[in-house]
């Protein structure tokens, strides 16, 4: 089927005529060179001279006819248009004549040569004793030898055939032997050169004179034996590259659905040659059901458009079930119609590409949906390729980016030799992990986490670098914030211990005092007047300890915003007077002999009586002149107010002490703060009492500031809001000051307390009064003793065992609703506090209770 025209440079070809002029046999291209369309056998010769064009026919019946007919031996030659027939005659001693046409193009080389040379094919004579007894003219022109000196010799002798002798004798006796004509292509080998020659050996039977003779036509064939090598060997060439090439090759002629499919069509689809039929309809049948449809109506719309090329893709079934991905391209041969009459093609097994098709699309697709940017450079760090990440991170357009460096995102964070480094490694064929400070295009920061490696070809050459990398920017913050918390929770950690070591040394000091004066307090000999002294130190050291408590409720109470403020009516004279007294006092027993004490108070008149929280604006002023006091030696302390316009008030506490370090004063007003004892060695404290007055000065609706300078001193001022009301001042009721006034004789109190000093506590100062005491030991007591006796008053202790102390007035409520129950509860929260008059409580009494406290409480319950 590849089977190609192969041209030769001329025309040859032969008619071997009877005695009669009968054609007996023809080869070759006569046909052509006659110029006519059938040759038939057995026609008459002078029949076919007669249809001959009008040249060709004057110069066959004037020169071929006669020469025939005389039996002589004639070279003739015609000159045609574009080239010259040669003719020669040949008249066979069996009476035979063979007329050998070639036909050679007008100006070839052969034109030169004279005729005999021009000839082609050499006839050679041979009798039954192999001897030669003619050979034509042009014999000596391919043989080099002298016709005169081979006629009448042996072909054994002579060599003519050189290697070929004995299989030319034996040809020769063939012939004569069977009377029948043969035909050989030999290569004769001489000592120049080597020439492919046809042998053809035509018997002359000779039955009149008994000289039967072999003709010998040589006929040199050696260009086309040439092409003939070398066609077959292209064609092998063509068979090992397809092979080599991977394909499997088809053919298809539309027309007579003949098909060709070569052995590696066939392998691809593990078949053998011989196990599958060479038909369009195997093709067919093995197509992935899913492909076939789609495979027909390609096929039917590319046979009908003008297309040369055909390309497709799809699925074979494999002798193994398996489907195998086949790329097929073909050429199409068409009609002068556009008809395609032939498709020629290739099969290509690409089920591997397909996969890795699909591995690098897989890749793809994961690359382009990843959040992480992904940018590859060349060598030289221009950008070829980044996915949408990669823009989406940096802002940067795409149409931004190629050809363009990585370099466009430096922050000028990281220094040179940061970079120099990096290129050092990847260059070197490393791979860098590290951290960039980059720049988007809008000029904002952002951190990213890279990974940056090589990408090498298979000789090991670097061609391009990838780039891998993730914004942390939000890790960063969080580290930020991390490391943020964690310094604050050590500066926390700090205050609390330090807070802790205060408190400690804080409840230890008064306790200590407390333990030591009453264990001196014990001596019966005691003279009275070191025993009040004593006792005043033990209550004064008491109530610095009740200070501490009411701080830390104070500071819980703030942090769960429980710290209620209760505004009402208050002095500012009577409140001012309240505090000349008490500093007085204070001052005295502090002993400080070079410490002032002054107050200003503004001379114009102006409105006293302002709405506020009276209780809580005492505990501010209070504790900025305890602190005054507490670090000042010598003097002045100046407590005073001042208005400021009609809605502001300022009150001041300022001191001539150590002052207070300016990188101290930002926190001073923060909970558990403390000033370093080195800077101040009479800073001890609890820490908490100026953020509780910074605290309740913005509850009142004001705040509060401070000025200080090391070594002179420090003014602590409060503003309010100047609230004034018009309403009188309500003056409280003068304070009952010596318990004997009360007299509860005839009544009978219980308490309920299952503390033994408590409750000796509370016995030892009502006992005084007259009335009758009951001890209910726990809840269960209280009930019992209440069934049992008249009960006037009950002294209720929250926390009871059995039954607790709301139980306990809850069942006590339900059958007498009008008897006071006062409870009395460590317990200082406000819920406390609450729950207890829920409970049925008619008042609530925080412990530790005073002495005043119990009495004027009981008496107002009483009626006394
Ligand atoms: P504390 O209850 O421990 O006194 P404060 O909150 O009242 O705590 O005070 C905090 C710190 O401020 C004190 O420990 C002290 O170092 C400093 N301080 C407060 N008032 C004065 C003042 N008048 N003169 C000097 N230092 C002061």
């Amino acid at each position: 089927m590849f089977l190609s025209k192969y041209k030769t440079e001329s025309f040859t070809g032969y008619i071997l005529l009877t005695e009669n002029l009968q054609v007996q046999e023809f080869s070759g291209q006569v046909n052509q060179m006659l110029r006519k369309d059938h040759l038939d056998l057995n026609i008459d010769f002078n029949l076919i001279i007669g249809s001959l064009k009008r040249k060709l026919h004057y110069f066959f019946e004037n020169e071929v006819l006669p020469a025939i007919k005389k039996k002589a031996i004639r070279h003739l030659t015609f000159n045609r248009k574009k080239s010259v027939l040669s003719v020669s005659i040949t008249p066979l001693s069996s009476g035979e004549t063979i007329i050998s046409l070639e036909e050679y193009a007008q100006g070839d080389r052969y034109s030169d040569l004279s005729w005999p040379e021009k000839m082609k094919e050499v006839l050679i004579r041979v009798n039954p004793n192999l001897e030669i007894s003619y050979v034509s003219q042009n014999f000596s022109s391919y043989f080099g030898e002298k016709s005169s000196l081979v006629v009448s010799s042996s072909l054994v002798d002579n060599q003519l055939f050189k290697d070929n002798t004995n299989f030319i004798i034996s040809l020769i006796n063939k012939v004569f032997e069977h009377k029948k004509q043969i035909s050989e292509d030999i290569l004769l080998v001489g000592e120049q050169k080597k020439n492919w020659w046809n042998v053809l050996l035509i018997p002359e039977p000779d039955p009149r004179n008994h000289k039967d003779s072999v003709l010998i036509i040589l006929k040199d064939i050696h260009y086309q034996k040439i092409i003939e090598e070398k066609f077959i060997e292209s064609e092998q060439r063509y068979e090992m590259a397809m092979e080599a090439a991977d394909l499997g090759i088809w053919d298809y002629k539309v027309d007579t659905e003949e098909t060709f499919y070569s052995r590696k069509w066939k392998a691809i689809l593990g078949y053998y040659p011989d196990e599958i039929t060479e038909s369009f309809d195997v093709w067919q049948s093995l197509l992935h059901p899913d492909d076939k449809d789609r495979m027909i109506v390609f096929i039917n719309n590319f046979l009908t458009s003008d297309l040369r090329i055909y390309e497709a893709e799809f699925r074979m079934r494999h002798k193994n079930g398996n489907y195998v991905w086949i790329r097929s391209r073909a050429i199409a041969m068409r009609d002068e119609n556009g008809k395609v009459v032939r498709l020629f093609g290739t099969h290509r097994d690409i089920t591997e590409v397909k996969k890795s098709e699909n591995e690098y699309k897989k890749l793809h697709q994961a690359i382009m949906q990843s959040p992480i940017s992904v940018v590859i450079t060349d060598k030289d760090g221009y950008i070829e390729f980044f996915n949408p990440a990669f823009c989406k991170i940096t802002g940067w357009k795409d149409q931004e980016i190629i050809g363009k460096k990585p370099s466009i995102l430096k922050s000028g964070f990281q220094p040179a030799s940061f970079y120099e480094k990096l290129w050092k490694t990847i260059s070197s064929g490393n791979e860098w992990q590290g951290e960039f400070k980059n720049r988007k295009k809008n000029g904002e920061y952002y951190w990213e986490l890279a990974s940056i490696s090589p990408i090498k070809n298979s000789f090991g050459t670097i061609t391009h670098y990838v780039k891998i990398a993730e914004n942390i920017s939000y890790l960063k913050k969080i580290e930020k914030d991390l490391k943020k918390a964690k310094q604050d929770a050590e500066i926390a950690n700090n205050y609390k211990n330090h807070f802790l070591a205060n408190m400690s040394h804080e409840i230890r000091t008064p306790i200590n005092t407390i333990i030591g004066f009453s264990e001196l307090i014990k001596n019966e000999n005691l003279p009275s007047q070191k025993r009040n002294k004593y006792s005043g130190i033990i209550e004064e050291n008491s109530q610095s300890l009740l200070r501490l408590i009411d701080d830390i409720i104070d500071v819980a109470k703030i942090e769960a915003n429980e710290l209620k403020i209760k505004k009402e009516a208050c002095s500012l004279d009577e409140l001012f007077a309240e505090f000349e007294m008490t500093y007085s006092n204070f001052i005295k027993r502090k002993q400080k002999m070079n410490l002032e004490l002054n107050f200003q108070i503004p001379d114009e008149a102006h409105h006293d009586v302002i709405f506020t929280d009276p209780y809580r604006l005492k505990q501010i002023i209070n504790n900025l002149f305890v602190n005054a006091l507490k670090y000042t030696e010598r003097g002045h302390i100046e407590v005073g107010y001042s208005i400021i316009n009609d809605s502001k008030l300022e009150f001041f506490v300022s001191d001539t002490g150590p002052g207070i370090p300016a990188n101290q004063l930002k926190t001073i007003f923060k909970r558990f703060n403390y000033v370093e004892e080195t800077t101040n060695p009479n800073s001890t404290g609890s820490g908490l009492g100026l953020s509780i007055c910074k605290d309740l000065a913005l509850l009142l609706g004001g705040d509060i500031t401070v000025k200080s300078v090391e070594g002179k001193g420090s003014i602590f001022t409060l503003i309010l809001p100047y609230d004034k009301i018009k309403i009188p001042l309500v003056k409280a009721a003068p304070k009952p000051t010596a318990p004997a006034r009360y007299n509860f004789n005839g009544t009978t109190i219980m308490i309920a307390e299952d503390t033994p000093y408590n409750y000796e506590y509370l016995y030892s100062i009502l006992q005084k009064t007259g009335a009758s005491i009951i001890w209910a030991k726990d809840g269960i007591d209280v009930l019992k003793h209440f069934k049992n006796s008249k009960v006037d008053i009950i002294l209720m202790d929250i926390q009871l065992p059995e039954i607790n102390g709301y139980e306990a007035t809850a069942q006590i409520r339900k059958s007498h609703p009008d008897l006071p129950i006062i409870a009395q509860t460590a317990y200082a929260m406000a819920e406390d506090r609450q729950k207890c008059l829920e409970a049925g409580c008619n008042e609530v009494l925080v412990k530790p209770i005073r002495m005043d406290d119990v009495l004027t409480t009981v008496a107002k319950y009483l009626n006394k």
